[in-house]
């Protein structure tokens, strides 16, 4: 294992329930695609009319302040108004943010996207999902490489300043691929300004505990995925890896738990560099003033920034040489590495997020352990949940609870509270 993440060495991120960088729309049920453990039942519900999406803006509006508006489904692109929706998005105050697998996405789509004030996409790609375009030879995540960059390049052509990411699930039997995708990204660092790297979670992989709805034990409808085979990934798991090609890595923001404030459960690292020659990486102190600068002057949490700023390496680290040692010493590493390249000193410099995201977990004792200051929560019928676990609240009207797996139980096994207690209690 590479250094132990410290959450005390990190900055956590200021984000909350009332004030987040980001929200999550969800305007369609249907997608193009049946990604292994996706967790939207894509037969239920169809698309949003337009008022309804408008009532559910209004919901975020009233309840919740925040930078980005994820469009997320299903699929958005599928959704036949997804113009009408971005705009929408746009008019009312939030950068919208497309999350698609992209299949949908054609030239002209993507002109009208601009049009209407798309801020940036994140586009899911990886082999869980059986996409068309993959070629039945793609092994690992390295082989779906092309069809990144195919993305990449029609954000960058159609212009306009529009942000990259990539999402991926990552599983024990993908966690050795994880640097193909991350050597292709430093290689495209002028069209690629991040990638989430998202730990893959299905309840099947935790059959030691049973769940229950308003304390009625319950069978799930669900069968595991070949896909969720293996043991259950931390932030920490990720991160080595990465260490693995990128020995300097270093995340400097985090979300905790909302039961164990030692996880990591979205992890951010930010590098600054040149084509695959890194730098440094930006630290918790950079992450605070640029959070808290941009609160005081735009009044919500910063969470995607323009590419137009991604670029401005070189200005950025002048200026925060000022304030912050740790950009003193990638000032000094650029300065240093291009003595003999005098030449690069005259090309951009990039900043590119690196991030991991740590589902639920569930801890021994059968709590779920949220991401504390969850910036995926999502209306439904007027109110906010977590949008990871949707579904439950669609299927029984509330969030499953969890609880050791016992067995049959027997008259002994039921805890008597006695008398005293009891007063003590009251
Ligand atoms: S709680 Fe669920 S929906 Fe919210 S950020 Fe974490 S994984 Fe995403």
């Amino acid at each position: 294992m590479s250094k132990k993440l410290n959450p005390k060495e990190l900055y956590r991120l200021p984000w909350s329930l009332t004030d987040n960088g980001i929200s999550w729309l969800e305007v369609t049920t249907k997608c193009n695609l049946h990604c292994k453990g996706c967790y939207r039942d894509q037969t239920k519900d169809g698309h949003k009319t337009l008022e309804k999406i408008q009532e559910d803006l209004d919901v975020f509006k009233a309840k919740r302040n925040s930078d980005c508006m994820s469009i997320a489904g299903g699929d958005p692109l599928v959704h036949p108004q997804i113009v009408e929706i971005v705009k929408m998005i746009k008019d009312m105050g939030w950068k919208p943010i497309l999350n698609t697998n992209g299949i949908a996405l054609t030239h002209e789509l993507l002109e009208q996207l601009k049009e209407a004030g798309v801020f940036g996409f994140t586009f899911h790609v990886d082999l869980s999902q059986g996409r068309p375009d993959a070629p039945a030879s793609a092994k690992t995540e390295g082989d779906l490489n092309f069809i990144r960059e195919k993305y990449a390049r029609m954000l960058a052509n159609v212009g306009g300043n529009i942000a990259c990411s990539f999402n991926q699930t990552v599983t024990e039997k993908t966690l050795n691929q994880l640097p193909e995708v991350y050597e292709w990204a430093l290689r495209n660092v002028d069209i690629v300004h991040s990638i989430v790297y998202i730990l893959y979670r299905e309840p099947g992989m935790c059959p030691q505990f049973d769940n229950f709805v308003n304390g009625k034990k319950i069978v799930m409808p669900y069968e595991n995925t070949d896909w969720g085979d293996g043991k259950i990934l931390k932030a920490q798991d990720a991160v080595d890896m990465i260490r693995t090609i990128e020995p300097t890595y270093e995340p400097s923001a985090y979300l905790n738990g909302t039961c164990d404030p030692d996880s990591m459960k979205w992890l951010l690292g930010v590098r600054v560099g040149q084509g695959d020659k890194t730098y440094g990486f930006v630290s918790p102190k950079f992450q605070k003033i640029v959070q808290h600068v941009f609160h005081i002057v735009k009044g919500k949490w910063l969470s995607y920034a323009s590419p137009s700023v991604s670029v401005a390496g070189k200005i950025t680290m002048i200026l925060f040489s000022l304030v912050d040692k740790e950009m003193r010493k990638t000032l000094v590493n650029f300065l240093k590495s291009n003595i003999t390249t005098p030449w690069n000193l005259f090309r951009k410099v990039s900043f590119q997020g690196f991030m991991v995201i740590q589902p639920v977990d569930f801890l021994e004792d059968g709590r779920q352990n949220m991401c504390d200051g969850c910036p995926d929560m999502t209306v439904h019928n007027g109110k906010l949940y977590w949008s990871c676990r949707l579904e439950e609240i669609k299927e029984y009207g509330t969030f499953l609870t969890t609880y050791p797996r016992q067995s049959e139980k027997t008259d002994s096994d039921v805890i008597q509270t006695s008398e005293e207690e009891t007063q003590r209690a009251q």
